[in-house]
């Protein structure tokens, strides 16, 4: 059966949950260790307060094995925003310490680059965290709306803001000068 020839059912469309994002989430409600990345959900990215790992899409698996003496490895998997990325190594430091001080000792992050970070696993609860902080969320058409007031009518400053995957924004409405998390 091709997928054209079913029928969705309009109740069930979220037109919002971008499919990259709905299939992170299915991954992390199939996973057998939920209790390690509800406690990761203490990890923030260290230049976006209150922006976790999970809902940025950085936070790509967390494992569990036994060593040759039957203590418990936990590796976390984390894929950084873009590649040289600064701030994984603080990333990686912060989860351990979580883990570690949740009472497992055992604890390795392993950073893989692909597939490839995009803007598109960043949770719905990540891009209204984003607009908190007064950052313009990405999206696909590279509309930008002011974070503030919310107006469309934005310009382009510079293709580069305070950080290289962020270009600056002024308001044409409000003059709010802002940052938009390009789209990736
Ligand atoms: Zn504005």
């Amino acid at each position: 059966m091709t997928s054209a020839s079913i029928k969705p059912n309009a109740e069930h469309i979220i037109p919002t949950l971008h499919p990259a994002f709905a299939k992170r989430r299915c991954f992390r409600a199939d996973s057998v260790c939920g209790e390690l990345w509800d406690i990761l959900d203490q990890v923030c990215d260290p230049e976006l307060p209150g922006l976790t790992l999970w809902d940025l899409g950085v936070l790509q698996d967390v494992q569990v094995s036994n060593d040759a003496s039957n203590n418990q490895q936990i590796t976390v998997v984390i894929t950084p925003t873009y590649s040289g990325c600064p701030a994984v190594d603080a990333m990686s430091e912060d989860a351990i310490k979580a883990l570690n001080n949740a009472g497992f000792n055992q604890v390795k992050v392993a950073v893989i680059l692909a597939p490839a970070w995009s803007t598109d696993m960043i949770s719905p609860n990540g891009k209204k965290q984003l607009r908190a902080l007064s950052i313009a969320p990405p999206n696909e058409h590279d509309n930008v709306d002011c974070p503030v007031c919310g107006s469309g009518e934005t310009e382009v400053l510079s293709q580069f803001g305070s950080t290289a995957c962020k270009a600056m924004y002024r308001c044409l409405s409000c003059s709010e000068v802002f940052d938009y998390f390009k789209n990736l």
